[in-house]
């Protein structure tokens, strides 16, 4: 039997998305359109914002194409083309989209295809399933008419020789930057989707499939109350599903700000933290947007319709 509690909270959960679908935009306190995503990534933002101002119906596009750039970039040595392969050599990328309907899609051990998120917008928009895998996923990615690319570049590959004469496994915090592009996107309706790409943890072991790809762990949008998405040591945030749970807070009420630290508090209260870095981004409806991290060093780039700024997040350890 569903108890009161439970009961009122339903109720007030289903009056909030009636109020949502029957107010105007300026009722709502809408803000406009607005991109948050993870580490320096004000270009990236900048390309999104590009697809909002379209119109609101280009949020799925602005996600895609930021994070596109991103994963061309062959400086960024965490994410798509340069991305760091694992201890075999091989580059495999993890990648997940989500939009304001709470579709999703999401491609893990992806090879071979420098654009995950644009395979994992596929799987959302083009198959019965949620997650495709490895080779799986790679077919798929052939089919939908994507074209293979070595994904190593002369910097990556000698770097990967490099470790190989030790060929020691220690992420370090904030060293290897940890940069999974998340992105957060608020159109002009006050829908929000997002995104996530990543090559991983450098050097991981063969078949190691991090947070990223995973809906609840590395990202989640629930458009009623907000979207939530994480970078960093992605084994911690797999465990808690981290950016189910700052949307589950901003659900019951929370700040954006107030959910990602109590997200960041259950990481750090259920496991050795040294040696781990997490950060956490977040944006409600309303536009506001909180960060924070297991250690200082984090920072995450908001861009509206009139400004852009990178913003150092606060962190647990000081
Ligand atoms: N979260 C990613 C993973 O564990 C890594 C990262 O953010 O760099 O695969």
């Amino acid at each position: 039997m569903i108890s009161r509690r439970k009961f009122s909270a339903l109720l007030g959960a289903s009056l909030v998305s009636q109020t949502y679908s029957s107010c105007n935009a300026t009722e709502r306190g809408l803000v406009g359109n607005k991109v948050v995503s993870t580490w320096n990534n004000q270009k990236a933002n900048k390309v999104a914002m590009e697809q909002l101002v379209r119109g609101p119906q280009y949020l799925l596009d602005a996600i895609e194409k930021g994070i596109n750039y991103v994963e061309a970039d062959p400086n960024d040595t965490s994410v798509g083309y340069g991305g760091r392969p694992d201890r075999e050599g091989f580059v495999t990328l993890d990648a997940c989209i989500m939009d304001k309907d709470g579709r999703a899609g999401s491609v893990t051990y992806l090879e071979h295809y420098m654009h995950a998120i644009s395979v994992a917008r596929k799987v959302m928009e083009e198959t019965p399933h949620v997650i495709l895998s490895g080779d799986g996923a790679a077919q798929f990615a052939s089919e939908m008419g994507f074209v293979q690319k070595d994904l190593m570049t002369e910097e990556s590959r000698s770097a990967y020789y490099k470790w190989l004469e030790k060929a020691e496994y220690q992420p370090k915090i904030n060293v290897e930057r940890h940069d999974t592009i998340g992105m957060l996107a608020l159109n002009t309706d006050g829908d929000l989707s997002g995104g996530c790409s990543t090559s991983g943890l450098a050097y991981k072991m063969p078949g190691r499939v991090g947070d990223s790809p995973i809906i609840g762990a590395g990202l989640y949008v629930d458009n009623r109350y907000g979207a939530a998405v994480a970078t960093g040591l992605g084994e911690l945030v797999l465990r808690q599903l981290s950016s189910f749970l700052v949307v589950e807070l901003m659900r019951s009420g929370q700040s954006p700000q107030k959910a990602c630290e109590e997200a960041i508090f259950r990481i750090v209260e259920s496991t050795d933290v040294s040696e781990a870095q997490v950060g956490l981004i977040a944006m409600n409806r309303s536009g506001k947007v909180g960060g924070y991290s297991i250690h200082p060093g984090f920072n995450y780039a908001i861009t509206d319709d009139k400004s852009s700024l990178l913003k150092e997040a606060p962190s647990y350890i000081n």
